[in-house]
C-alpha cells in the first residue's frame, strides 16, 4: 500500500518511514505518516496525540465501518488531495461519511458535489439519509428536489419500502416536502395566470381608448371617418372583437337591463375604463364621465373587490413593462385575448 502513496521525504532527502498504521474493519493495515494525517484531519490529529482517549494503541489508528478500499482512497486523498472519478463513483457515499467524521472539508465538498450529480431514483434515498447524518444541507435539498420530481419511480423501489417500515419520520419529512413543493408550484402558476389576465384587461383598456379616440376599421368617434382605416388593426389584436362588441352594445334591443350578457360585458369594460381614466374631462370613451359621477354620488357602488381589480389592472401594465425586455414586449402574442378577458368579466362584480 505504501508505494501507492506519495513518497514522503524527510529534511535530508531520505524517504520518511511510516510511523503509524491505519486499520480497517476488514483487517487491512495501511502504513502512513502521522504528521500527514494530523495536518489533514484534526480528528486524526487528536487520535495520534491522545491514543488512549480514542481507544487506539500507539501507532494504530482504527478507521472502522466502511470497506477497506474506501479507507485506502480516503488516506490517499489525505496525502494528495486527489481521488479519481472512478473512485468517487464507487466510494462517494463512504468518502462523504469519512470526510464528515474526520473533518476533512475539502473532501466533503467534493463528495457533496459529485453525489448530487450522480443521483438516481435507486440511490437517492441512501444519499438523502447520509446527507442528513453528515450535515450536508445542499445535498439534502438536491435529494429532496430529485425525490419530489421523480416520486412515482422512487415509490416503486425497495429502498422506499424499507424506509416506510423503518423510518416513518423521514417518510413524513419527504411527503411534507413534496406537498409544499406542489403548493409552491400551484401558487406560482396561479399568480402567473392572474397576472396574464390583468394584463389582458389592461390592454383591452388601451384598445378601448384607441377605438374611441382615433377610431379604427369600423368604429370610431363621430368626427373621424373610420373607413379610411382599411384592413385589420395594426395596434391591437383585440381591436376587431372589441369593435364588434361596441357595435353590438349600440344596437342591442335587450340591453343590460334585459339581461344581455354581451352588453353587460361591454358595460363592465366601460366602467373599468372610467375607474382607471385620469382625464375624464377630455376623454372620448362613452359613459366615462357618467361612471365617475355615479361613483362620486354613490360610494356604495365602489366596492372593495372592484377597487382591487382596478388596482391590479393598472399595476399589471407596469409590472409587465418592467419585467419584459423591449423586443419581447412587442412580440407578445395577442391571439384570443378578447375571448379570455370577456370570460373573466363574467366573474367581476356587477
Ligand atoms: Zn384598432
Ligand atoms: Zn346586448
Ligand atoms: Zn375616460
Amino acid at each position: 500500500m505504501v508505494e501507492k502513496l506519495n513518497p514522503q521525504l524527510s529534511a535530508d532527502g531520505e524517504m520518511a518511514v511510516p510511523d503509524v498504521e491505519i486499520i480497517t474493519s476488514g483487517g487491512l493495515r495501511i502504513p502512513a505518516h502521522s504528521h500527514i494525517l494530523a495536518s489533514a484531519s484534526p480528528v486524526l490529529e487528536g487520535m495520534i496525540e491522545r491514543p488512549q482517549k480514542h481507544r487506539s494503541s500507539q501507532g494504530n489508528i482504527p478507521v472502522p465501518g466502511v470497506p477497506c478500499d474506501a479507507v485506502s482512497v480516503f488516506i490517499q486523498f489525505l496525502y494528495s488531495s486527489k481521488c479519481s472519478e472512478e473512485q468517487m463513483e464507487k466510494y462517494g457515499i463512504h468518502l462523504l461519511a469519512l470526510s464528515h467524521v474526520y473533518l476533512v472539508p475539502q473532501l466533503k465538498q467534493r463528495c457533496t458535489r459529485e453525489l448530487a450529480g450522480r443521483l438516481t431514483t435507486e440511490n437517492v434515498l441512501d444519499v438523502l439519509q447520509l446527507a442528513r447524518l453528515c450535515d450536508a444541507p445542499d445535498l439534502y435539498l438536491k435529494c429532496m428536489k430529485m425525490l419530489s420530481c421523480n416520486f412515482k419511480a422512487v415509490e416503486q423501489t425497495e429502498g422506499w419500502k424499507f424506509l416506510q417500515n423503518h423510518d416513518p419520520w423521514l417518510e413524513l419529512e419527504i411527503l411534507q416536502f413534496i406537498d409544499e413543493a406542489e403548493m409552491r408550484k400551484k401558487r406560482t402558476r396561479r399568480n402567473r395566470e392572474e397576472q396574464k389576465m390583468y394584463l389582458q384587461l389592461s390592454e383591452a383598456m388601451e384598445c378601448l381608448e384607441h377605438i374611441c379616440t382615433e377610431g379604427c376599421t369600423s368604429v370610431g368617434p363621430y368626427d373621424i371617418d373610420p373607413s379610411k382605416n382599411k384592413g385589420p388593426c395594426s395596434k391591437f389584436s383585440t381591436c376587431r372583437g372589441l369593435q364588434l362588441l361596441i357595435k353590438h352594445f349600440a344596437a342591442c334591443k335587450k340591453r343590460v337591463n334585459g339581461g344581455c350578457l354581451r352588453c353587460k360585458r361591454m358595460w363592465q369594460l366601460f366602467q373599468l375604463h372610467s375607474s382607471i381614466c385620469d382625464k375624464p374631462e377630455e376623454c372620448r370613451v362613452p359613459l366615462c364621465r357618467q361612471f365617475k359621477l355615479k361613483v362620486q354620488q354613490n360610494k356604495r357602488g365602489d366596492d372593495a373587490r372592484w377597487r382591487l381589480l382596478v388596482r391590479k389592472v393598472i399595476s399589471a401594465k407596469t409590472i409587465s413593462s418592467l419585467s419584459l425586455p423591449k423586443r419581447k414586449r412587442e412580440e407578445r402574442p395577442r391571439i384570443a385575448q378578447m375571448k379570455i378577458y370577456l370570460e373573466y368579466m363574467d366573474t367581476c362584480p356587477k
